[in-house]
């Protein structure tokens, strides 16, 4: 079990089921697509709980930053130098994640 697992008396996936999004105008985290192209992993495709990056028959990979749940672990797990930019979204936009 991670501290995740139980949040506020919910598992991880009931907690995200809660989760809404006031999306900001411009993306918190951009993806170059040169870098993914020569990416032998995809590991960002594994990773992100939300499904937001889809591997591409190019090599490179789509990736949608609207229903992110800021968790970073597509940034951690980037194994390709520069590929992945991150940064917050601006004040009050983004996930809002509902508690108790
Ligand atoms: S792990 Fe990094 S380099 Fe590889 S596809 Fe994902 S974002 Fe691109
Ligand atoms: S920060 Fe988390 S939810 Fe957002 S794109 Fe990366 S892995 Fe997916």
């Amino acid at each position: 079990m991670t501290p995740l697992d139980d949040f506020d008396g919910l598992d991880f996936e009931d907690r995200m089921a809660t989760a809404t999004f006031d999306v900001a105008g411009d993306a918190h985290i951009v993806v170059d697509g040169d870098a993914c192209e020569g990416c032998t992993t995809k590991a960002c495709v594994t990773v992100c709980p939300a499904s937001l990056f889809v591997e591409l028959s190019s090599g490179g990979v789509l990736f949608n930053y609207e229903q992110c749940f800021e968790c970073g672990s597509c940034y951690l797990v980037c194994n390709e130098a520069g590929a992945i930019t991150w940064r917050y979204p601006e004040g009050g936009k983004g996930v809002i994640v509902r508690r108790g």
